[in-house]
């Protein structure tokens, strides 16, 4: 925790909030890009790619590096390139892929090519075998902790492995019978013979190949032999011919090796790696292992539960691609590790809900009101904005009748200090709509209030009531015509700010991420609610029809995006 606090933590709610020209900030990485293309390096082209292992959902961190690359390429009349990194068949799936595409198209980006490193086996196999010719590389018999052993520490040089002599000649023959399966997994490994005694224990003679028996959903039995991420990562960006190779700064000692193997094979394009923060979000986490155990194991509902830090959770929940966007924005991009705070993100979609959604009324935990002088069978069809200030999302009509339902904590028997909203014998204003005034409270046995008696005053509709000052404005729906609904209202998933930093991340679940409710009453303009349609509820917050729930189901599911306000600044 000491460790975690010691960090900054950057909340940028007003630093980087508005940008009058709608031009990007400036960062190192745009200034690179800018001066290659000045002195015309890499042909004055800029190409870039993003890399994911298909091996969970993406996540929020994913799209800070997802609008860098594509950006970068789009405002440089360039191209980016969606590659799956798929080297380790065990923990990747179809699945993954299919979802991995769906959400960087959704967010509003298109790859130049789509390409998979399994589709460079072949090439990266006879690199290797160039590389054994050139004397670089070396079939070694050592085991996993033998090679550990001989690494050396950060201190100490590494020792060099018997078999690193080995002649070519042999090495040859035993890599390609590496190939053909002649030997159990784990017997041999290629390395690259580089210098056991570099400062950079990544430079130590570092693992190229390994033997694996996996089955590859791409290319199935055909191979037992499988490249290292940091062998592949930089062949299959030089194949594509990548200008600008951007990762996250836990690469960056691994730099001195990727431009180690293009050196060494002189391959036709070098690639420049720029390294880059990794976005670290407060209440969540990104580790995809950690993910996929709040999966597995029951926490969530799936890689789509809008609790998830994950594209796919963020959009059931509501979250715009733009709002995701502007988020990747406002942050920024540097080489110093920081935190965000969870706001940032809350944030942008709440300004661009605010901005662009309609205005809808429900009510979650409803109350009935009759209406007493309000005539029996009489329905009014009261037009309302859609939008307070945006007249071109047009108005709607809501029914009023005798029976209207308001939200149960909007009437106080014992009101607080400066409670505006509705006491016995005093009066608010229901939006859109009439005065009405309290007459009576009625109660069960138990002494529960289960109906307000009240009136309403003909003369306000629109209109200020003569001689009285009425301050409460509350929404309402009309009791016979308003839809059944279910709200899911979610919260931060975790209730600790750095759950990595808890001995068991699961310790720190909120317990209070999502409450049901399920005799929520909403306005009948809603049947038209399309699954993922954002509304505010007024006085509540902004909700969304839910894209999973809404399909056999005859009460309509909605999901909580957002609060109106932030109601976690200043909790801690
Ligand atoms: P793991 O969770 O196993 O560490 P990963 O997050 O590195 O995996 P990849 O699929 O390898 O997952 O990531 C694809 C790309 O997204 C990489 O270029 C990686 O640097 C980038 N990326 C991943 N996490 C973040 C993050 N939090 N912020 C910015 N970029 C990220
Ligand atoms: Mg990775």
């Amino acid at each position: 925790m000491l460790l975690f606090y010691n960090l900054t933590t950057i909340n940028m709610t007003t630093r980087f909030m508005s940008n009058p020209e709608n031009q990007p900030a400036a960062n190192f990485i745009r200034q690179i890009v800018a001066q290659d293309l000045e002195n015309n390096k890499h042909n004055g082209e800029v190409l870039t790619r993003f890399p994911p292992e298909p091996n969970g959902y993406l996540h929020i961190g994913h799209a800070k590096s997802i609008c860098l690359n594509f950006g970068i390429a789009a405002e440089n009349h360039g191209a980016c390139n969606l590659r799956f990194d798929d080297t380790n068949p065990e923990k990747e799936s179809v699945e993954f892929m299919q979802a991995i595409e769906r959400d960087v198209s959704w967010l509003g980006f298109e790859w130049k090519e789509l390409h998979h490193s399994s589709d460079y086996f072949e090439q990266l196999y006879n690199y290797a075998v160039q590389l054994i010719k050139d004397g670089k590389a070396y079939v070694d018999s050592l085991s996993a902790e033998q090679i550990r052993q001989y690494r050396g520490t950060l201190t100490e040089p590494g020792k060099e492995s018997p078999d690193r002599n080995r002649s070519i000649e042999e090495n040859l023959d035993l890599f390609a019978r590496m190939k053909t399966g002649e030997f159990p997994d784990g017997h041999y490994i290629l390395r690259a013979k580089i210098d056991m005694a570099s400062s950079n224990i990544n430079m130590r003679d570092p693992a190229l190949y390994r033997i694996r028996r996996m089955h590859h959903q791409r290319t199935g039995d055909d191979w037992c032999l499988y490249p290292m991420y940091d062998y592949t990562h930089c062949i299959s960006d030089a194949i594509e011919g990548i200008t600008h190779s951007l990762c996250t700064l836990e690469f960056e000692d691994h730099r001195p090796l990727y431009d180690w193997v293009l050196n060494e094979l002189g391959t036709p394009h070098h690639p420049q790696q720029i390294e880059f923060a990794r976005l670290q979000l407060e209440y969540t986490i990104m580790s995809k292992r950690k993910l996929n155990q709040l999966v597995t194991e029951n926490h969530v509902t799936g890689w789509d539960d809008p609790r998830m830090p994950t594209i796919a959770g963020l959009r059931r929940a509501g979250y715009t691609a733009a709002a995701i966007r502007d988020f990747c924005e406002r942050i920024g991009i540097t080489k110093k590790d920081s935190w965000i705070e969870m706001g940032v993100l809350e944030n942008c979609i709440r300004e661009d809900l605010n901005e662009n959604a309609p205005r809808a009324m429900a009510v979650l935990e409803p109350l009935r009101v009759v209406i007493e002088n309000y005539p029996e069978d009489q329905v009014e069809q009261l037009e309302v904005a859609n939008h307070p200030q945006k007249p071109e999302l047009g108005s709607r009509k809501i029914p009023f009748s005798k029976v209207v339902l308001i939200e149960k904590e909007d009437f106080a028997e014992t009101p607080p200090p400066k409670f505006k909203r509705l006491i016995e014998g005093g009066e608010v204003r229901l939006r859109g709509a009439y005065v009405i005034k309290c007459e009576q409270v009625i109660k069960d046995n138990q002494g529960q209030i289960i109906e307000l008696r009240c009136t309403y005053d003909p003369d306000t509709l629109g209109k200020k009531p003569e001689g009285r000052k009425v301050k409460g404005v509350i929404h309402w729906v009309s009791d016979k015509h308003a839809l059944s609904a279910e709200v899911r209202v979610y919260d931060r998933l975790f209730k600790l700010p750095n759950p990595d930093a808890e001995e068991n991340f699961l310790d720190a679940l909120n317990p209070d991420s999502l409450q049901i409710l399920t005799e929520v009453k909403v306005e009948p303009s809603l049947s038209e609610a399309e699954p993922t349609n954002s509304y505010q509820f007024e006085r509540i917050g902004y909700f969304c029809l839910d894209s999973v729930d809404n399909k056999d189901n005859e009460k309509l599911v909605f999901n909580r995006t957002v609060t109106l306000r932030d109601t976690w600044s200043g909790k801690r």
